[in-house]
């Protein structure tokens, strides 16, 4: 099941979490640790520790229309999901207002991310997966353009080293998880390790079976320290993916763009899209739910992706440090 987000942008939200084991534990079994967020509030202000209800995060807005939320708890498939939505906005009118439109949510990103930054308590990490050309790295290009790149950092994650090899399976994402302040992207992310290593077989069954729960546990843990946690999948169909392939052999400014083990792996199509439901499904929670983005026109989707989170910061409501006290009487020498 899913919530389709409507052109007003609200949807309904199920208020009754499922019983399976990636929900039962993360969402409201433990209290929230209020050392933890201590930290956080000692800071500044906000001193209310959000509480991670099973029913909803307090902070997360309803996604961009268009965008479609997996419901935490209820089954999902991207089968449900068509590719080509634009979210309400029809082709005609759509090329010349989206320019405009994104470019309005680029400021009020631009906006935000200056308080955020400023106020120096909480984190946004912004996760994108999607399948091979499914436009992870245009998104992030596009959305970010014209945010403080001090305030921002962006990691693609590659096949692991033997260094992280040797480390437990989210270390390397726990190590770039943004810190206070600052705006964490993840272009690709942990949710490789129950997708490209479960397609590919890289590990037994059990283990990668074992992970969807770590993750639940682990993008908990980030939210109770202060992060928001907003995962984009970006979905494209077959036949757009073989478009842009094509694309990228037929222009020379594209080739280095061209990957030829992208041609194996789209032999797995479907392996993936069974992996990327089981993901969906399984780590969709009240705290951090998955957003599926129709992604065939570039336009919509970044203006999808934009809105939300846009939205999102706005919702977190990110303050300007009070001043020190006692700036009035000082004179800066000569
Ligand atoms: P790209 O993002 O196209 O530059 O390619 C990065 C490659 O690294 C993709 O083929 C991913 O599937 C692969 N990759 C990313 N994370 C992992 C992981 N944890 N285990 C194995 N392969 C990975
Ligand atoms: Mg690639």
């Amino acid at each position: 099941m899913a919530r389709k987000n409507g052109k007003d942008g609200k949807g309904a939200r199920a208020d009754k979490v499922g019983e399976t084991t990636s929900q039962a534990g993360p969402g409201g079994d433990h209290p929230p640790s209020s050392a933890r967020w201590a930290r956080a509030a000692d800071a500044g202000a906000g001193s209310t520790a959000p509480s991670l209800s099973p029913h909803r995060h307090p902070v997360l807005p309803p996604a961009a229309p268009g965008v479609v939320t997996v419901e935490p708890g209820q089954g999902f498939s991207l089968r449900s999901v068509d590719p080509d939505a634009t979210g309400g906005l029809d082709k005609g009118e759509a090329k010349g207002h989206a320019k405009a439109a994104l470019a309005e949510q680029r400021a009020r990103i631009k906006a935000l991310q200056e308080r955020l930054y400023a106020e120096r308590r909480r984190s946004l990490l912004v996760v994108f997966q999607a399948i091979d050309t499914g436009g992870k790295d245009g998104t992030i290009r596009s959305v970010l353009e014209g945010v403080n790149p001090q305030g921002c950092r962006v990691w693609s994650f590659k096949v692991p080293s033997a260094e992280e090899l040797d480390q437990d399976f989210l270390w390397r994402y726990h190590a770039r998880a943004p810190g206070r302040g600052l705006i964490g992207v993840f272009n690709r992310s942990h949710y490789e390790d129950v997708l490209v290593v479960r397609v590919k077989d890289l590990v037994p069954e059990a283990t990668w079976r074992e992970r969807y729960g770590l993750i639940n546990d682990f993008e908990r843990l980030l939210t109770l320290s202060g992060t928001v946690i907003l995962k984009f999948f970006l979905h494209i169909s077959k036949d757009e993916q073989k478009e842009r392939l094509e694309a990228r052999l037929a222009d020379p400014e594209k080739h280095w763009k061209f990957d030829p083990a992208d041609l194996v792996e789209r032999k797995s199509w479907d392996a993936y899209q069974t992996a990327f439901d089981d993901a969906l499904t399984r780590c969709s929670t009240p705290y951090a739910p998955w957003h599926v983005v129709p992604a065939n026109r570039k336009w919509a989707r970044n203006l999808m992706v934009a809105k939300t989170i846009a939205d999102t910061l706005e919702a977190m409501d990110p303050q300007f440090p009070e001043p020190r006290a006692g700036l009035d009487g000082i004179k800066v020498p000569d």
